[in-house]
């Protein structure tokens, strides 16, 4: 899977969007076409994605400790 930035003008792909698209998902046939979508759905897309997985980046080393103890239970 990989994430490009698009030169064309396209509309992105979220129902009820209006905006140009800026990104692309190439999925390489996994999904029927490329999903295009704008900066505004890229970032809600990642904050719904956030809640289910954290990053490693932002969360502190202590955190993250915590965490790894816990799964060798
Ligand atoms: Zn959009």
């Amino acid at each position: 899977m990989e994430l490009h930035e698009i030169a064309h003008r396209v509309k992105c792909d979220f129902y009820g969007c209006n905006n140009l698209a800026k990104y692309s998902f190439t999925t390489k046939g996994l999904i029927k076409r490329d999903l295009c979508f704008c900066e505004e759905c890229l970032r809600g897309m990642y904050k719904e994605i956030s809640k289910l997985q954290t990053p490693k980046g932002i969360e502190s080393p202590f955190k993250l400790k915590k965490r790894l103890r816990r799964g060798d239970e």
